[in-house]
């Protein structure tokens, strides 16, 4: 038993904590728990706890269904929200294949494998966050039409406002559980709230987005409303987006910087930023998952459909926020098109593999976009070499078929898995007759 081991034992005990929970994270990002008792910790930390990964989306065909999930001693923190007596801890687990091995179909372990190649080149991989999301007024029923908690708009304050003491209390469950929080405030959209978590290794950013997001369903009942990361709940107002902003460091210096640079960034940034905006296009099944992502990022909102690079363009898919004389460790370019539902952990291994490509086969950087994309013609993008992003979640999976580098980071079990089951949901939404078809056509036809 290793030290970290030791002090989450010790911890139990001492803090009379009477359920742990092993959390986990399926293909398609939803998180799994499965609560022990304190005195089967120990095997758990030696061996594992068994569980049957085929009833988990992604995780194991049905011949090889046994799986073993081992937490992780350095993810233990309290939850919260169970209270400090007779509390509830948490861990996050890697899954293991019945002979130890680590499971291939492991979101967590994909992003590890990714990390251990940016090791393997001398890099450190940190991501910083934004997440937005709405709060609605709890539906009174399947269908019900939502109603958001305010009318509020960008960076509103609202006296007495719900969403204000949502944010006071997700953050201070947030940081009484390690996350640091950098910014929040009202987003655009009535109800829509954005919370900016602090930077840190993309591992602890992803898990720390798992935990996020159960917090604040957790907040959201507390208070008796309904908070949502569906990527667009409401046609005509702005999608919720998951910006991340990346960085690579070489032992203590970042490097994406260089003072001599064009705004500050190193040779090696252009070039992640280019390898970034070459393979968007392939990554995009995984940044934007659902059918339902797709009405972000062509339904305006501020969310980006082209694919190219600007420094302050907001209407970029990659942005090189300004750059802050005497803050060069802070060099970083933030990525627009991930939203709130993405799987983090796998879509923050494809962000890092392609950037990495980028140095790895020295691409050059094309040129920054200055204008407002989403003004300009077909005939001028395309004049400036500027391509869309997919419009929809069968051409995203099209793409993404053909991609060696989308299959080589996520590995042949999760492709294949994420490739058939985003068909599937395509092909149910494919059949549905929508409410939009009903009104439109019914009576006109
Ligand atoms: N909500 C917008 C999106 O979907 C982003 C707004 C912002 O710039 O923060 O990406
Ligand atoms: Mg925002
Ligand atoms: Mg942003």
């Amino acid at each position: 038993m290793d030290k970290q081991q030791e002090y989450v034992l010790r911890a139990i005990e001492e803090r009379d904590i009477r359920f742990i929970r092993l959390w986990f994270t399926d293909v398609l990002g939803m998180l799994k728990s499965v609560a022990i008792a304190p005195a089967e910790l120990e095997s758990a930390f030696a061996e594992g706890i068994g569980f049957d990964g085929s009833a988990i989306e992604g995780l194991a065909r049905v011949s090889e269904a046994d799986m073993l999930a081992r937490p992780d001693p350095s993810t233990f923190q309290l939850l919260p929200w169970r209270g400090d007596q007779r509390g509830t801890a948490r861990m996050f687990c890697d899954i293991l294949t019945p002979d130890g091995e680590p499971a291939a179909a492991d979101s967590r372990n994909v992003l590890k494998r990714a990390l251990a190649k940016a090791s393997d080149l001398g890099f450190a991989y940190y991501t910083h966050p934004e997440v937005e999301f709405y709060l609605f007024e709890t539906p009174q029923g399947p269908g019900a039409p939502l109603v958001p908690v305010d009318d509020a708009g960008y960076f509103d304050h609202v006296a007495r406002g719900t969403a204000h003491d949502f944010r006071r209390a997700a953050i201070g469950l947030l940081e009484s559980m390690g996350i640091s929080v950098e910014y929040s405030h009202h987003e655009g959209g009535p109800g829509q709230n954005e919370i900016d978590l602090r930077y840190a290794d993309a591992l602890s950013t992803a898990d720390n987005i798992m935990t996020f997001r159960t917090v604040v369903k957790e907040v959201a009942l507390d208070q008796g409303i309904m908070a949502s990361f569906m990527p667009k709940p409401l046609a005509g107002q702005p999608g919720s987006g998951m910006h991340t902003h990346v960085s690579l460091f070489e032992g203590d210096s970042n490097a994406f910087y260089d003072p001599a640079g064009r705004y500050g960034l190193s040779s090696t940034g252009r070039k992640f930023i280019a390898g970034l905006l070459r393979h968007s296009a392939e990554i995009t099944a995984v940044t934007n998952q659902f059918v339902n992502s797709y009405k972000r990022l062509w339904g305006g909102g501020e969310a980006p459909s082209y694919v190219c690079w600007g420094h302050n363009n907001r209407s970029a898919l990659v942005r090189v926020p300004m750059y802050k004389p005497n803050k060069g460790q802070s060099a970083r370019v933030e990525y627009r098109g991930l939203d709130s539902a993405a799987n983090p952990y796998l879509a923050y291994a494809l962000l890092l593999a392609a950037g990495l490509k980028g140095i790895e086969e020295d691409y050059e950087l094309p040129d920054e976009a200055e204008d407002v994309v989403w003004d300009l013609s077909d005939s001028e993008r395309r004049a400036l070499g500027i391509a869309p992003l997919p419009s929809n979640l069968q051409d995203a999976l099209e793409i993404m078929q053909s991609s060696e580098l989308v299959a080589e980071t996520l590995g042949e079990s999760v492709f294949e898995f994420f490739l058939r089951n985003k068909r599937q949901e395509w092909e149910s939404y494919r059949a549905e007759v929508t409410p939009w078809e009903v009104t439109r056509y019914l009576r006109a036809l």
